[in-house]
């Protein structure tokens, strides 16, 4: 590794520790030429499937874009940035552990409504709504009675 301050190419490991529960490596590094202190992090690199719209185009997960329409579903709502972290860690984790290439957009959708089910219902509501385009209150109650029926 470089160093970023001179370029030297013999930089030396100073201190390495695991940290973000053990998902990352924090190495300190000292440059052999300038002698100054850096820090990097190493993390691997997990592919996310390629996600499969309803019209048959592709493109790349988005992670970004699955928060937004959590937390537009979720606004104002009593539930903790982390408990949605956790989630959202847990729809990727799932996803990746299909390990298929590619996704049909659907099965996220599922996945958002199922998580957000669990996190709080008038969420899960609002994104089924948009989600399923409910046309009518017909629609909302019917959903909602499926819920209270469910355990
Ligand atoms: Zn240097």
């Amino acid at each position: 590794m470089h160093c970023p301050f001179c370029g030297a190419n013999d930089t030396r490991v100073t201190d390495s520790r695991l940290v973000a529960e053990g998902d990352q490596v924090r190495r300190r590094r000292q440059c052999a030429g300038c002698h100054e202190r850096f820090t990097t992090y190493e993390t691997a690199e997990l592919i996310m499937p390629r996600v499969v719209k309803s019209d048959g185009s592709r493109e790349s997960f988005d992670e970004q874009k699955l928060r937004a329409g959590m937390l537009r579903a979720l606004e104002k709502r009593p539930v903790s940035t982390e408990a949605i972290e956790t989630a959202i860690e847990r729809i990727r984790q799932t996803l990746r552990a299909r390990g298929d290439r590619e996704i049909n957009a659907r099965e996220i959708g599922e996945s958002v409504m199922q998580a957000l089910k669990q996190l709080d219902q008038v969420a899960y509501i609002r994104f089924a709504s948009v989600y399923r385009k409910f046309q009518d209150l017909d629609e909302f109650r019917a959903e909602i009675d499926r819920l209270s029926q469910e355990p």
